[in-house]
């Protein structure tokens, strides 16, 4: 079924959204990938211009929220090299294996998703593809193809798989055809799509790929980040540690940005609102563990932080019938089972596939989904 509204509204770090508590701003950062150097400088973008956080969203994403003044945050992300083309900044959405080319995994994506990065870029066609539309690399962890993005490629010991709304289509690519492949789909279908911002959204299928038929199944939706102590294991990189820091309700605040800004060390935002901090000797490890388990993120995996997320609510939306953080953090639970997404509205933003999606009703919570 074909959405109705007609513009792309959602935020970049150019075109701003005017929220309830001020313009915000969203970077796009392909993989979630990101250098020491770049988080410190979104740090200080949200301290001098913003409501000294950050948010990390379900598409690896970074956010801004309360900005003063927009001119000059946007020329500090374009200063930290986050704002590589102004016409495409809002569809560089590629979300890949987080662990990819460091730990597990049947091939290192990370030269697929900088690959695609260039050529999204390079096609003036996929200016207009739209914001919501996403691409998947998965490398075989079997993690981001669980998403459903719109086109997306999985990794076998054997070939890529090409899916379609995370289903496979059965195609199989050699690794020099997954870029060329993805960037035909989305270009035929920004080019196609008429009213529709999705895949999903589109009655047929073959003006994407003549001759199609999906499987049946689509990946199982994995809703947990990988935390803590991760032993890297892939050539070039064994014997280095990477430290998995799970974000409650993904708020990262700038000053514990800095802190891991401080490491020095290459990172990556999960689509879980997570943070990686790669390529650690095991000394540099043990004492940046020691320094930021204090800082509020976390590194343990049965923490009941890992079970639950929630959309921005009040005061930030003003969609929204209660505070769902507030509400989420107080209903923290140690064996809570299933993971439980609070929201503040029947839109259900950042909704994972697999949850509990709980609504705001102004009297308390009724089950959405
Ligand atoms: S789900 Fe509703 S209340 Fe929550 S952020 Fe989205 S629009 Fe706002």
């Amino acid at each position: 079924m074909a959405r109705t509204r007609g513009t792309d509204a959602c935020p970049g770090a150019l075109q701003v959204h005017r929220a309830a508590d001020g313009a915000l701003a969203r970077i796009r950062l392909p993989g979630g990938t990101l250098t020491a150097a770049q988080l410190a400088a979104l740090a200080r973008v949200a301290s001098e211009y913003g409501s000294s956080t950050l948010e990390l969203t379900a598409r690896g994403n970074i956010q801004v929220r309360g900005i003063t003044d927009e001119a000059a945050a946007a020329d500090a992300i374009a200063g930290a090299g986050l704002l590589p083309s102004a016409t495409h900044e809002r569809v560089r959405n590629i979300v890949a294996s987080p662990l990819s080319g460091r730990a597990g995994g049947n091939a290192d994506v990370r030269p697929w998703v900088a690959g695609l990065d260039a050529a999204i870029r390079a096609e003036p066609r996929l200016a207009g593809l739209g914001g919501r539309f996403w691409f998947s690399v998965d490398d075989g962890h079997a993690d981001v193809s669980g998403l459903c993005a719109d086109v997306g490629v999985h990794a076998f010991p054997d070939g890529c798989a090409l899916l379609l709304a995370g289903r496979d289509t059965g195609l199989r690519l050699g690794a020099d055809e997954v870029v060329e492949t993805l960037v035909v789909i989305a270009t035929r279908f920004a080019t196609t799509r008429g009213s529709a911002w999705r895949v999903k959204e589109l009655d047929d299928l073959e003006r994407l790929l003549p001759g199609v038929e999906l499987g049946a199944a689509p990946f199982s939706a994995v809703t947990r980040p990988p935390v803590g102590w991760i032993a890297q294991d892939q050539p070039g990189s064994e014997g280095r540690v990477a430290l998995g820091a799970a974000v409650p309700l993904g708020v990262l605040p700038a000053r514990v940005a800095e802190y891991l800004a401080a490491i020095e060390a290459p990172l990556v935002i999960t689509p879980w609102r997570s943070v990686l901090v790669c390529d650690l000797d095991e000394a540099v490890a043990d004492v940046a563990l020691r320094v930021l388990a204090p800082s509020g993120l976390v590194f343990d995996e049965n923490s009941p932080w890992l079970t639950v997320s929630a959309c921005t609510g009040s005061p930030g939306c003003a969609h929204s019938a209660a505070d769902v953080r507030a509400d989420a953090a107080r209903a923290l639970k140690p064996d809570a089972g299933m993971h439980r997404h609070f929201v503040g509205c029947e839109r259900a933003c950042g909704s994972p596939l697999a949850a509990e999606v709980l609504l705001a009703t102004g009297d308390g919570y009724r089950q959405l989904r």
